[in-house]
C-alpha cells in the first residue's frame, strides 16, 4: 500500500516537473519576443533617390500635459520602428511646472542621449498653443525654444520663421465654436509664408476640410500621434498603428528632412489609409505592389502573384472590365490572383481604384496593373 503511495507522489512530481519545465521554456520564448530591445520595423519601400523615414512629429512629454519621461518617448518610437521623432511640449500649457521648473530645453536634452543610442533622429519642437481661433500650431526645428513665449502670437510665428523652423496648424478641426475655420489670422501667416503645413490626421481624427486646404493651399500634409499617455502598441501592424507621416528624405538628416517638408513630400498613414498628393502617392504605389508575370496559364484564366512590400493592406476595387470585383492585398505578403480571361496568352490591364490610398478628400488613387502575355 505505502509503496504504491510512494509510486503516485513521485509520478505526480515527475509530472509537476515537467510542466514546470515546459512553462518556462515557455517563459523563455515569451521574454525573448518581447525585448525591450528588439525593434519592430515598419515595412514601407523607399523611392529612387529617397528614403522613406516613419516621422511622428507631435508628441509631448511629462514637461508640459503628457505624462512619460522624455527617453521614454525614445524608446517607444524606436521600438515600434520610427525614424523620427519630434518633441513638442506646449508652450504656454505646462501643469507639471512645479515640479519640473526647468526650462523648455529640458525635454529635448533629457531625450538627446537616448536619441543618440537609438539612432533616432531627435527634431526639437514646441507647440503653440491657443484657444481657437486661431489655435494650435506646432514649429518643429526650433532653436531657441524660450523665443516662442511672447503673448504676441504674429510675433512668435515670426520668431519661429527667423529661427527657419517648420510651421503647421495642429488638429485643425479642435475645439470650440469656431473650430475648423480659416480666418483672417490664418490668412495672415500663410501670406507671410508663416505657415507650412496642416494636419490632416491627428491620432484617431482626420480633417477632410484640412485636406482641402493643403491641396488647395499647397500646405504638407502632415499626420501626428499628439500622443500624451504610454504608447501601448508593440508593433504598428496594418489593423493598429500610430497615426505618422512618411516623409521622402533625400537623407536621414534633419537638413533633408525639413527640405523634404518644404517641398511637401510626405504620406500620411492613417488608420489603414494612405494619403498624400498623387505626385508621390502614385510611384509610393508602385513601389509597395509587385506584379509578377503569370506563372500559370489555363484555357480561360491566368494565375500570378502580387507582392505587397508595405505595412498597410491593399484595397482594389475595380473599375475596368477585367479581373476580380475587389482584391484585398494583405500588408507584407503574396497574393495568389486568378484572373479570367478569353484567351489568356494575350496582354491584360486591370483597371482599379486603390480604395485606402487617397489623393484628396474621398478620392482614391486610380491604377493600371498590366500583366503582360505569354512569349509565343
Ligand atoms: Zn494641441
Ligand atoms: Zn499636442
Amino acid at each position: 500500500m505505502f509503496s504504491a503511495v510512494r509510486k503516485w507522489v513521485i509520478a505526480v512530481v515527475l509530472l509537476a516537473t515537467a510542466v514546470a519545465l515546459q512553462a518556462a521554456e515557455l517563459q523563455h520564448e515569451i521574454r525573448v519576443s518581447y525585448s525591450p530591445d528588439a525593434r519592430q520595423e515598419i515595412r514601407f519601400p523607399d523611392l529612387p533617390g529617397y528614403r522613406t523615414l516613419v516621422c511622428d512629429l507631435h508628441t509631448h512629454t511629462a514637461f508640459s500635459d503628457g505624462s512619460v519621461w522624455p527617453p521614454v518617448r525614445i524608446k517607444e518610437a524606436w521600438r515600434q520602428g520610427l525614424h523620427v521623432l519630434a518633441i513638442s511640449d506646449h508652450i504656454e500649457y505646462r501643469p507639471h511646472k512645479e515640479d519640473l521648473p526647468r526650462g523648455y530645453d529640458r525635454a529635448v536634452a533629457l531625450a538627446a542621449g537616448e536619441a543618440a543610442t537609438r539612432d533616432i533622429l531627435l527634431v526639437r519642437g514646441a507647440e503653440i498653443t491657443r484657444d481657437t481661433p486661431p489655435g494650435h500650431f506646432n514649429a518643429v526645428f526650433v532653436k531657441d525654444l524660450p523665443a516662442l513665449e511672447h503673448d504676441d502670437l504674429l510675433e512668435v510665428f515670426r520668431r519661429a520663421n527667423d529661427q527657419d523652423a517648420f510651421v503647421f496648424w495642429n488638429h485643425p478641426g479642435w475645439q470650440g465654436a469656431e473650430r475648423g475655420k480659416w480666418q483672417d489670422f490664418h490668412a495672415t501667416v500663410y501670406q507671410n509664408k508663416w505657415l507650412h503645413g496642416i494636419e490632416i490626421c491627428n491620432n484617431e481624427c482626420y480633417y477632410q476640410q484640412a485636406h482641402q486646404w493643403a491641396l488647395e493651399k499647397n500646405l504638407t500634409l502632415i499626420g501626428t500621434s499628439d500622443i500624451h499617455e504610454p504608447d501601448l502598441r508593440r508593433k504598428n501592424t496594418a489593423a493598429d498603428h500610430r497615426t505618422v507621416t512618411l516623409v521622402l528624405a533625400k537623407e536621414k538628416t534633419e537638413d533633408a528632412l525639413k527640405e523634404a517638408l518644404r517641398a511637401g513630400r510626405t504620406i500620411v498613414w492613417w488608420r489603414g489609409r494612405l494619403i498624400g498628393r498623387e505626385e508621390w502617392l502614385r510611384p509610393f504605389f508602385d513601389a509597395c505592389v509587385e506584379v509578377h508575370p503569370p506563372h500559370h496559364r489555363i484555357k480561360n484564366a491566368v494565375f500570378l502573384h502580387i507582392r505587397n512590400r508595405c505595412e498597410a493592406d491593399i484595397r482594389l476595387e475595380r473599375v475596368g472590365t477585367v479581373g476580380p470585383k475587389e482584391i484585398i492585398l494583405p500588408a507584407a505578403t503574396v497574393t495568389l490572383l486568378r484572373i479570367a480571361a478569353a484567351d489568356p496568352k494575350k496582354p491584360i490591364k486591370l483597371q482599379y481604384a486603390a480604395t485606402n490610398f487617397l489623393v484628396a478628400p474621398e478620392k482614391p488613387l486610380m491604377v493600371d496593373i498590366e500583366i503582360p502575355g505569354a512569349e509565343q
